[in-house]
């Protein structure tokens, strides 16, 4: 006979229930707790005083309640206190942020990356030292409890090697320990995919906050995706899962990054766009050269309206193929996609029309992005706090060492 979960296994678990609730909600009546956990009061007091003890939340009478009798206290995440380091490795960009608890940001750097090289010393002494200049500006009582990175390519699972990142120009790259080891903070840094993690931040805290099926596309340089399934990321067997980017819509068709032809990234992506606008001559590349193209389609530029058409189609084609698998509630648009949806949103609907099947179709809604260009940042703080969420009591011992 397999014995049940022992008293303490509860209160690991309760713990980290309560402090999911206050870290992606806010701020929360204690009354309101207890009915949304399904726990007694007396259960409810005993997890806040020990969170409270921890230093990771703090009670407060509430400001005015209206009503007569003792109001119920309200539950705080110490934002201010508690907090992780979230990075993020782009094809053209790096940047770093301090988050608290509660996914608020606290401070944010950021600086232009040469995309044309992949040095891993220099990005991770980069990094690290814009933490470090972070630290020094922290108060004595606040408390790192977490990092992670997302970044653009494909991440093995478990251990923070970068597999493949043809847009960072990385291959079998140690990133993880490597920028652990930078920072000697004495705290692992987990990595992640930044569309991935792009999804799940949308997932928990963005456009898709009460969704359980939702697919993102996530536009960079390249095209990257985080698929959501029954509330789960799908990430695959070795954790490679979700590309979407590579997906192929036409054979035959332009040359990707990967080695394969018309994949959805080759003929979506940044180059396929200003390939077809006329814009790669004069040497245009990146989000802004994008978002240019977006805006002149926008005031009638016709050679900017039919590359952006063009693009749009294909988009259509790809969303249409994954909601005919996927079945999503929801299809996301974050990145340069945002700007590209936004753009092309009748040849995105009139390739579902023609493509994806009528029930998956008839309730599915397109949206954009919530958290904008932060979405991956976000994401990367959600996974550097997973652990302290998962268990709470961990970081207690830690804290009270
Ligand atoms: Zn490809």
């Amino acid at each position: 006979m397999r014995a049940g979960p022992s008293q303490e296994d509860i209160r690991r678990h309760n713990l980290g229930a309560l402090l999911r609730h206050v870290h992606l909600g806010g701020p929360i009546s204690r009354a309101e707790l207890t009915a949304k956990m399904g726990l007694n009061r007396s259960t409810i007091m005993a997890l806040t005083s020990d969170l409270t003890a921890a230093g990771l939340v703090r009670e407060e009478l509430p400001r005015e309640t209206g009503r007569a009798g003792r109001p119920s206290l309200v539950v705080r995440p110490e934002s201010a206190k508690v907090y992780v380091f979230a990075f993020d490795v782009g094809p053209d960009r790096l940047a770093v942020a301090r988050v608290g608890l509660g996914g608020v940001i606290l401070d944010r750097k950021e600086c232009v990356r040469d995309r044309d090289r992949f040095e891993l010393d220099e990005l991770t002494g980069t990094l690290s030292g814009f933490a470090r200049q972070m630290r020094r500006k922290t108060r004595e009582d606040t408390v790192c409890v977490g990092a992670a990175a997302a970044v653009s390519g494909g991440v093995r699972k478990g251990d923070g090697v970068i597999k493949f990142g043809p847009n960072l120009m990385a291959d079998e790259v140690p990133f993880g320990d490597e920028l652990a080891r930078r920072l000697g903070l004495g705290l692992p840094v987990s990595v992640g995919n930044d569309a991935n993690l792009a999804a799940l931040a949308e997932h928990s805290r963005g456009v898709g906050a009460a969704v359980r099926d939702l697919i993102f596309l996530h536009g960079d340089v390249g095209i990257g995706g985080g698929i959501i399934a029954g509330g789960h990321l799908l990430g695959g067997h070795d954790g490679y899962g979700g590309e979407i980017g590579h997906m192929v819509v036409n054979p035959g068709g332009r040359a990707c990054g990967c080695g394969s032809h018309g994949c959805l990234e080759a003929e979506v992506g940044e180059r396929a766009l200003l390939e077809s606008a006329g814009r790669v001559a004069a040497g245009q590349h990146g989000r802004d050269a994008v978002r240019t193209v977006v805006a002149a389609a926008d005031r009638g530029d016709i050679v900017a309206q039919e590359a952006l058409s063009r693009v749009g189609d294909w988009l259509g084609l790809g969303v249409a193929n994954l909601v005919n698998i996927f079945n999503p509630e929801i299809v996301v648009f974050g990145g340069i996609l945002r700007d590209i949806y936004l753009g092309s949103a009748a040849q995105v609907r009139t390739q579902l029309a023609l493509h994806a099947m009528a029930p998956q179709r008839e309730r599915l809604r397109l949206r954009t992005s919530a958290l904008g260009d932060a979405a991956t940042l976000v994401g990367a703080a959600e996974l550097a706090f997973a652990h302290v969420l998962a268990d709470p009591l961990e970081v207690l011992a830690r804290v009270t060492a």
